[in-house]
């Protein structure tokens, strides 16, 4: 699955304040996302968070 840097991701799950929409701040074998409705930041195994992947929104420059 091809996630980059900035890429919005779209989760089938929601994070515990109930946005849907997080921001990939570092990709890698875990990746580091932000949650752009309360700001909270954490780290995440690769394999667990593309499972829970809805949707992928880039930003094209
Ligand atoms: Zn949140």
């Amino acid at each position: 699955m091809d996630i980059r840097v900035s890429d919005i991701l779209q989760m089938k799950k929601p994070h515990p304040c109930s946005g849907r929409e997080f921001l990939v701040m570092r990709a890698g074998m875990d990746f580091k996302l932000k949650c752009i409705h309360c700001g909270h930041e954490f780290m995440a195994k690769r394999s667990k968070i593309e499972k829970n992947i809805k949707n992928i929104v880039r930003k094209e420059l």
